[in-house]
């Protein structure tokens, strides 16, 4: 039962003020608000998120169905709860249509569709992540209840927050003699994830995916939080699908599942999508059925693309065949010219362009051999906060390095810093694909070493004066529309034309400014070197006289 204070907590609102609205709902209610059920709940929810924000874009935009995907440790029961909540939308004629998963499919709960990813867990999750695109809206952590919260869980959490998408956990296997659903609140306590019940802000719903206790709480749980989350669509803008899978038929060739996150998508449309494109053939949706068009948050098989899609991949129409080839072929050039680079190596030195202009902060995460070495250092790499710098530790575990960090890092665009651990050698192979930079230690004093200096190259560039000439004032000219032009004789170094010149008459400098002309006889050149006659333009100084010495500067990075 939803307590006031849950509700007041769900909307942002003081409980003073959600009973005020209420009572002119025309609902008394004072702690609890029994006799309501749960979809009486959520509309009650509805009607008071409308009465409070006229929302300006909900003209045009419409309200999508929520992306959902399964997370969590392995054998928690990820697979068996995703049959069967699929189950509860597949009537017994359909069984005979769903020869094959399609990676996504669309559940019906109460006049509302949800769609939930096929692939669970967050390996998957965070590589189509890594790979551009997120498509997930909401995360279900799974947990079994006689089991509570096991590494796989922490990592799932980690990767969840790190892709800033809310979580509702599903204490599963409650059905268990050995089930202890309350031991898993208290667990979920420590990782900022306090269940509503106690206080916290997160949803919790006790299931059983064998017996099928829970299921349906679990959806208008979901349907809650995506309520919340105002998802918004355009049904005629601009067409944009990700590619969930893609595989090769026999039969049918290249097919891939697209989920559409704008517009709509008709048979006929042009696609192109990296180096595929193609005239859409046929749209296949989850249960086997075919349809003729397909609009916003629907998962779909498309046939009659040249090429299967990469997960995370982004699809857009093209006007023409014509055009949609080009494009494709385009980018396959570029591709073979980049070697098939992804994405830059980032490195703890690369850090500095990637992430200056942005955040300023270096995501890691951390792998350790020990609870005691992972807690002194990350609180030795919380402690390195800069004024202007900061370590985001976005993961720390204990244990060797794993895909899924590597993955992680991917995503984040961070980098892995193993401490006293080795790396899984398929991680390796994965880490070169990714370009994801392991760093490890064995000494803590060089792990704070090594940051530091990276720290130094992400902080904003400091700049000094460098003198690299000077020259001698002979003659001067006045030149209309330029100004003055010292004729000068290069005494030291060079004259750079864009760096900056400083005039000194004896020991005073009597003006300074960019040289802005610079000519050898009558043609414009870039630099002038030591011996040699020029004509010097110092933009915004034309007091320049005979015998004036100037000095020319280059600006240098200090590290
Ligand atoms: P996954 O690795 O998270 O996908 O986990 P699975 O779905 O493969 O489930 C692992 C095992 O737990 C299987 O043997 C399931 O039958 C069992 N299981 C899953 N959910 C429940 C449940 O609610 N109750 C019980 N008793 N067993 C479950």
């Amino acid at each position: 039962m939803m307590r006031v204070y849950q509700l007041a907590r769900r909307l942002n609102l003081s409980t003073g003020n959600l009973l005020k609205l209420l009572t002119s709902l025309g609902i008394e209610a004072k702690s609890s608000l029994s006799g309501l059920s749960p979809k009486e709940v959520r509309q009650l929810e509805k009607s008071i998120l409308k009465k409070r924000k006229p929302s300006p874009k909900a003209k045009k935009l419409l309200l999508r169905t929520p992306i959902v995907t399964l997370l969590g440790h392995v054998d928690h029961g990820k697979t068996t709860l995703l049959d069967a909540v699929r189950q509860t939308s597949v009537a017994k004629e359909e069984v005979g249509g769903i020869t094959q998963k399609i990676g996504a499919s669309e559940v019906e709960f109460q006049g509302e569709k949800i769609v939930f990813i096929d692939t669970p867990g967050h390996e998957a999750f965070t590589a189509m992540r890594a790979h551009g695109a997120q498509v997930t809206d909401i995360a279900v952590l799974v947990i079994a209840a006689d089991d509570g919260v096991m590494p796989q869980t922490v990592e799932a959490i980690d990767h969840a927050r790190a892709a800033k998408v809310p979580i509702v956990v599903a204490i599963n296997k409650i059905d268990k003699s050995e089930a202890n659903p309350d031991r898993v609140k208290r667990q979920l306590n420590k990782y900022d994830l306090t269940p509503e019940e106690w206080g916290g802000k997160t949803i919790c719903v006790e299931v059983s995916a064998l017996t099928k206790q829970g299921l349906d709480e679990l959806l208008e749980m979901i349907l809650l939080e995506a309520e919340m989350l105002e998802l918004a669509s355009d049904s005629d803008g601009d067409f944009r699908a990700v590619v969930i899978e893609g595989e090769m038929d026999r039969q049918k060739g290249p097919c891939s599942t697209l989920l559409i996150q704008n517009g709509t998508l008709k048979i006929g449309d042009i696609l192109v999508g990296g180096s595929s494109f193609g005239k859409v053939r046929a749209l296949i949706n989850w249960k086997g059925k075919k349809l003729k068009e397909a609009g916003p948050s629907t998962p779909v098989r498309v046939l009659g693309l040249s090429d299967i899609g990469t997960p995370g991949g982004i699809f857009r129409k093209a006007e023409s065949e014509r055009k949609a080839r080009q494009l494709a072929q385009a980018t396959k050039k570029e591709e073979r010219e980049k070697g098939l680079v992804k994405r830059e190596l980032i490195t703890l030195e690369s850090l500095y362009q990637e992430q200056v202009k942005e955040k300023k902060a270096l995501n890691a995460i951390l792998k350790t051999d020990t609870q005691g070495s992972l807690r002194a250092l990350t609180d030795v790499l919380n402690n390195l906060e800069d004024e202007e710098v900061k370590i985001n530790m976005v993961h720390g575990a204990i244990g060797e390095v794993n895909k899924s960090d590597i993955l992680l890092a991917a995503a984040s665009k961070g980098i892995v810093i193993s401490f006293n651990v080795g790396t899984v050698s398929e991680s390796l192979t994965l880490a070169k694909d990714e370009r994801v930079d392991i760093r490890s230690y064995q000494v803590i004093y060089e792990m704070i070493d090594d940051i530091k200096k990276s720290m130094q190259g992400l902080l904003e560039p400091q700049y000094e004066e460098v003198e690299i000439g000077e020259a001698e004032v002979r003659d001067t000219f006045r030149i209309p529309k330029v100004g003055v032009v010292a004729g000068s004789y290069i005494t030291a170094g060079k004259v750079v034309r864009g760096s900056k010149a400083k005039v000194f008459r004896g020991d005073e400098m009597v003006g300074e400014g960019m040289v802005s002309g610079l000519k050898r006889f009558d043609k414009d050149v870039s630099e002038v070197l030591t011996g040699l006659e020029c004509g010097v333009n110092v933009e915004g100084f034309n007091e320049i006289r005979k015998g004036d010495l100037i000095r020319v500067y280059e600006a240098r990075r200090v590290r």
